[in-house]
């Protein structure tokens, strides 16, 4: 809290990107990160293995369990979670306080139960939830991509049935129609504008 109030008004710097499995969330972010460069992105750690053409400091920190915990003891992470029942994923702290503190802005894109930990840790944060255009097409797009079995699959949608429900605790929401129309709507929230409505 004694560094939130020395780092005043940082709502508008600190944005969230959540919402459920398969809903686009990599691939908007992987739009900003390539059309939008001024935008910083928080680079997580992850207990998980790299996959193919990931990039060591630019996707992830890739760490194992015994450096995973290290972080968490150390208080080195902003928040962190158990994504999917698998693997461990955590926001390193410093570099978000670095960014804010520089007047810079940076993204966080995380899962939800991250989204709550974040707005817990520091309550001014934007919190944005990514929606897919209907039920059909989340299923269509998490079947489609392949990368699960059909009971992963089963599982992933019971989750997202209920994250689904967290949107009320978000401050904006974004659909996800096409990549580049949600990730534009996402950097424009995070310029800062006259006569934007705060949350009370
Ligand atoms: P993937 O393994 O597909 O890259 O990511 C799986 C999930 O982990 C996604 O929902 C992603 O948003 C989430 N995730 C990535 N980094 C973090 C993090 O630092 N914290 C939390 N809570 N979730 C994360």
């Amino acid at each position: 809290a004694d560094w939130i109030a020395a780092h005043g008004g940082i709502g508008d710097r600190l944005v969230v990107l959540a919402g459920p499995t398969a809903v686009g969330k990599g691939t908007v972010a992987a739009y900003i990160r390539h059309h939008h460069p001024e935008v910083r992105l928080s680079v997580s750690a992850t207990t998980r293995a790299p996959r193919p053409g990931e990039i060591e400091g630019e996707h992830y920190f890739f760490v194992d369990d015994a450096e995973f915990d290290r972080m968490v003891e150390a208080g080195e992470l902003l928040e962190w979670a158990t994504v999917h029942n698998a693997h461990r994923y955590g926001t390193p702290r410093r570099p978000v306080e670095q960014a804010i503190a520089a007047g810079d802005s940076v993204l966080l894109e995380i899962d939800i139960q991250g989204a709550r930990s974040v707005r817990r840790a520091m309550p001014e944060a934007t919190l944005v939830f990514l929606l897919p255009p209907t039920w059909d097409e989340l299923v269509r797009r998490l079947v489609g991509r392949g990368t699960e079995t059909p009971a992963e699959q089963q599982r992933r949608l019971e989750t997202a049935k209920v994250e689904l429900a967290a949107v009320d605790e978000f401050d904006h929401r974004v659909v996800n129609h096409d990549v580049g129309e949600a990730a534009e709507k996402v950097v424009e929230l995070m310029r800062p504008r006259r006569g934007r409505p705060r949350r009370p």
